[in-house]
């Protein structure tokens, strides 16, 4: 399978700072500033910014050369994607694909609030059709953020399938791209999602089995707050899995330990 060239970057949630109430989960926000930060930094040495299905796309046709293009994904479907990040994509001519929990449209982040974290409201359903019809790909987060490591065979089904399924159904469009919870996958999960017919999955950097040449396994950087423009420039790069396995790389290590990249 051709490798996939352009870099995928993973965010969660993007608003205004300071966050309030304070996140449990710090690392999954961004605040708006420092979210159009990386897009000026991405617009200004003119990299193409694309949503999954069609980085994939252009990639199979030979027309991403690499090193100036870059996948932005958001999980977990959160009103601020369509607030914050959307705004601040449009205005760049900028694309991304935001991962929806199908059976929680419109209703608020429950697997995340049952681990301490505080409530989000989600996109509904005419949020969704209007972020697509913006030209933003939607995908598949599961049906209900189960780890598939964890489920039996018919849960499996029904979170993989069945949100494709339930989304195809409320979008009117097809859904193309499936994201782990947890980014959790093995062998079994990245099956059920190709015989579920989705064209790719992400998983994230240190999961076991990633890999750019893997369309079911595919590694995502995790853009953390407060994180160094040098590990923002290196996530856009083909180096960032090659850093992350080096860790005698003295002063780079160093840096990774103190801004911390999971
Ligand atoms: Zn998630």
């Amino acid at each position: 399978m051709k490798r996939l060239r352009s870099p995928v970057l993973m965010y969660h949630h993007v608003e205004p700072a300071p966050f309030d109430p304070t996140p449990h989960f710090a690392g999954s926000y961004v605040s708006r500033a420092e979210f159009s930060s990386h897009l000026d930094w991405l617009a200004d040495r003119n990299f193409s910014v694309l949503s999954l299905a069609d980085a994939i796309a252009r990639n199979d046709r030979g027309e991403v050369s690499g090193g100036r293009s870059v996948v932005l994904t958001f999980d977990d479907g959160c009103k601020c994607f369509l607030e914050h990040a959307v705004p601040e994509l449009e205005r760049r001519h900028m694309s991304a694909t935001v991962f929806v929990v199908s059976s929680q449209v419109g209703d608020h982040n429950v697997w995340d609030v049952a681990r301490g974290e505080r409530i989000e409201a989600l996109l509904t359903t005419g949020e969704l059709r209007d972020v697509a019809s913006r030209g933003f790909e939607i995908g598949s987060h599961s049906r209900s953020h189960a780890d598939l490591l964890g489920i039996d065979a018919a849960g499996l089904g029904r979170e993989v399938s069945g949100s494709k399924k339930e989304l195809e159904t409320l979008l009117d469009r097809t859904v193309q791209t499936f994201c782990y919870p947890y980014a959790r996958f093995n062998g079994a999960t990245a099956a059920a999602v190709r015989d579920a017919g989705y064209l790719a999955a992400v998983s994230a950097y240190g999961m076991p089995g990633v890999s750019t040449r893997n369309r079911f396994a595919l590694p995502r950087a995790v853009v953390q707050p407060g994180s160094s423009l040098l590990e923002f420039r290196l996530q856009t790069t083909g180096w960032y899995g090659l850093w992350r396995r080096l860790p005698h790389l003295g002063v780079l290590s160093q840096l990774r330990k103190a801004k911390g990249t999971r």
